[in-house]
């Protein structure tokens, strides 16, 4: 997947593979979150349904969690660690 902006503006931003119930990893998620803004946006494949959605949720605690808007599963983000 491709970074959309700058990676400068950013205050958060993670790319990752997600796995499935059987720990392949056949989904990914991309995750950003820009300076001075609440809104997480995020471009999701779902590692169980291979549905591919983009959205923006406000997170109010971790562990970060979306929602497929397809097979309905709820997904953990984990963060990645220091850059
Ligand atoms: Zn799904």
């Amino acid at each position: 997947m491709k970074l959309p902006v700058d990676i400068k503006d950013f205050a958060y931003i993670t790319s990752r593979k997600l796995p499935n119930e059987q720990g392949e990893k056949s989904g990914a998620v991309f995750m950003w979150r820009r300076k001075g803004e609440e809104e997480f946006n995020y471009k999701l494949k779902c590692p169980h349904c291979g549905e591919e959605q983009e959205s923006s949720v406000v997170f109010k605690k971790r562990p970060y969690r979306v929602k497929c808007s397809n097979c309905d599963k709820s997904i953990m983000v984990e963060k990645l660690g220091k850059k």
